[in-house]
């Protein structure tokens, strides 16, 4: 279970995102603290382990999204490279109508995620063992998102021909999570954005609540549909990303 600090750094970060959870939700909180936790020592789940880096780099950090969209208009959404459920597990948990899908390359991050979504009995949520490359060719799955996410999966240039091709056109988003200087990465993937379809419209930069971590979210909204041949075979893009 959470402790006292762990508890209260994670209220104070709801409060400054201006995010209420009911008893239901917190206790779906504290369950997946705690597989996360269990887990974490038997396998190489996360790098991050002790309680309030978990509340605050883990959870909070997911729940950020709220800064770059109203998820209130947001239907369904996708997640790629999730690994043990990052941001999409903490979303789904506190905005419980959004469809959603979790998508990682290796199994046993799967398999975990799996179990999670089961001990929480969390609905309307699927976590899909594959790539990108291939999933994103994948008729169910191509253009149908109003919002795709990742977090710590490549830099935005490779994340753009991984991530795109899941949004719809028009109306879909991308939000990319971030941390650093991120001027030249941004400089390097325009291009990049562009042929997907895309264009980066913000940087949101901002400070973890109580904390000195820093954060940006890239928002790219997607404009047109992205070229067929995109995203190409697995491997390329983060072998040769687009210039
Ligand atoms: N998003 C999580 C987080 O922020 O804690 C996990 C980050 S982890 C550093 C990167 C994850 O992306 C790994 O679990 C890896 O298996 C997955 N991944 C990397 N390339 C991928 C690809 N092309 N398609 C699907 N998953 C991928």
């Amino acid at each position: 279970m959470m402790n006292r600090e762990e508890i209260l750094k994670f209220k104070e970060g709801l409060d400054d995102l201006n995010v209420y959870l009911s008893e239901k939700q917190y206790k779906q909180f504290h369950m997946f603290f705690d597989m996360l936790q269990e887990k974490n020592k038997v396998m190489n789940l996360t790098a991050i382990t002790e309680g309030v880096g978990i509340v605050q780099k883990h959870f909070i950090d997911s729940l950020t999204i709220v800064k770059a969209e109203d998820m209130m208009e947001i239907d369904n959404m996708i997640d790629i490279g999730t690994g043990a459920g990052f941001p999409a597990i903490p979303i789904k948990i506190a905005f419980p109508h959004v469809e959603m899908v979790l998508v990682d390359s290796l199994d046993k991050r799967v398999n975990f995620v799996n179990e999670v979504i089961e001990a929480l009995d969390l609905k309307k949520i699927r976590c899909i063992h594959g790539r990108a490359e291939d999933l994103g060719h994948d008729p169910q799955l191509r253009e149908k998102f109003d919002l795709c996410v990742s977090r710590a999966v490549a830099n935005l240039a490779v994340l753009a021909e991984y991530c795109m091709p899941f949004v719809k056109p028009q109306k879909g988003s991308f939000v990319a999570y971030k941390a650093g200087d991120l001027h030249e990465e941004i400089d390097m993937a325009r291009n990049s954005v562009n042929m997907m379809g895309g264009e980066i419209k913000q940087e949101i930069g901002f400070f973890l609540p109580y904390s000195d971590i820093s954060r940006s979210l890239i928002w790219i909204q997607k404009e047109m549909r992205t070229p067929k041949m995109y995203p190409r075979k697995a491997g390329i893009p983060s072998k040769s990303p687009i210039e």
